[in-house]
């Protein structure tokens, strides 16, 4: 028997509830959640070449690399194997009678996809169908896959990832297994950043800006000055600083991202007030800006990152951006009033 592989970064929960899975036992829809960049889609691939592999074996994950299966997985992101179908992104419900296309790419629609599946898998095995970061465009789009998700064909396995699975009509994720995936250790960041061929010394300084994740190492990395990162860092220091800042960055792509950006500022804020200008700073590009704010006293800085958190979950429903951009914004504001009282009083 060859040997098995499942080779993904990170990940430990899911790989601990797959592992513990044997096949006869693996459910018919799987909601994977989680911040964007700590592997869903990545871990989504590999499961589905474990399940179309066609070595022996008696779980769920793993696959030889070597069998004509595993070859159609070989080499790019988006597979060519003919029973696992990936769709990224925004889902709509399509022309009723269109006419079937396998690897439409975005084309692809919720009414394809029903067509789709009700077919025969190709190999007589299953059939597997990731759509990441699942977005329906309309109502439409997402009851026309309702009936699918109640009574999926046999042998037909969905993987769904989503960062906002508040997003997700209820009558769609209740019928979906959730599995939550963990931020990525800053070593699992690097070595994953690595293997994307950046440097070491890239990759090192990605891993320390991406808290936990890939997509966040990246754009910090992006050197431009219009990056989500830069464009976010330039709106915090204007507010705390009693400014107007010249742009908003909140948009419906960039909020939960934005979002993070901005915690990780008021903790190094409140590190660098509570603790001392020494502190080890999560944003180190933002190091000397920083250190160069007022001291934040220790229940501001509580008040503000619980405030974030209340954006953050409120930035997976449906509220505007600009709502959740405002609330963040008031509650910067005060705490930048509590401290031009305290001066006052302090001089007086
Ligand atoms: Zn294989």
């Amino acid at each position: 028997m060859s040997e098995l592989h499942f080779d993904v970064v990170g990940c430990d929960g899911p790989k601990a509830y797959f592992g513990r899975l044997d096949r006869e036992r693996i459910a018919h829809a799987y909601l994977f959640t989680g911040a964007p960049g700590v592997g869903k889609k990545s871990f989504a691939r590999r499961l589905a070449q474990s399940l179309l592999c066609e070595a022996p074996k008696s779980g769920v994950l793993g696959y030889d690399g070597t069998c004509a299966s595993c070859r159609l997985f070989a080499g790019s992101e988006s597979a060519r194997h003919p029973d696992f179908l990936e769709h990224t992104g925004v889902l709509k419900i399509g022309d009723s009678d269109a006419a079937m296309g396998f690897y439409e790419g975005e084309e692809l629609t919720a009414r394809d996809l029903v067509r789709q599946l009700s077919m025969q898998s190709y190999s007589g095995g299953l059939r597997v169908l990731l759509l990441g970061d699942i977005d329906f465009a309309t109502h439409h789009a997402a009851n026309a896959l309702l009936k699918f998700f109640e009574e999926p064909p046999r042998g037909v396995i969905l993987l769904l990832t989503s960062s906002t699975p508040g997003r997700l009509l209820v009558t769609i994720r209740s019928r979906l297994i959730e599995l939550r995936f963990a931020a990525l250790a800053q070593a699992q960041v690097r070595e994953i950043l690595l293997r994307m061929g950046y440097d070491d010394e890239r990759a090192a300084l990605g891993a320390s800006l991406g808290q936990g994740s890939v997509t966040r190492a990246i754009a910090a990395l992006g050197d431009d000055d219009a990056s989500l990162r830069a464009q976010v860092a330039a709106w915090f220091f204007a507010v705390v600083e009693g400014r107007t800042p010249a742009e908003g960055w909140a948009s419906r792509d960039a909020l939960d991202e934005g979002l993070e950006v901005l915690k990780s500022l008021v903790r190094d804020w409140t590190a660098l007030s509570a603790v001392s200008s020494e502190a080890s700073l999560l944003a180190v590009d933002y190091g000397s800006e920083l250190r160069a704010l007022p001291a934040i006293a220790t229940p501001d800085a509580f008040a503000i990152l619980s405030k974030l958190d209340d954006a953050q979950r409120l930035a997976r429903t449906n509220v505007s951006p600009q709502m959740v951009s405002e609330i963040v914004r008031m509650a910067l504001t005060g705490a930048a009033l509590t401290r031009s009282r305290e001066t006052r009083s302090s001089r007086t």
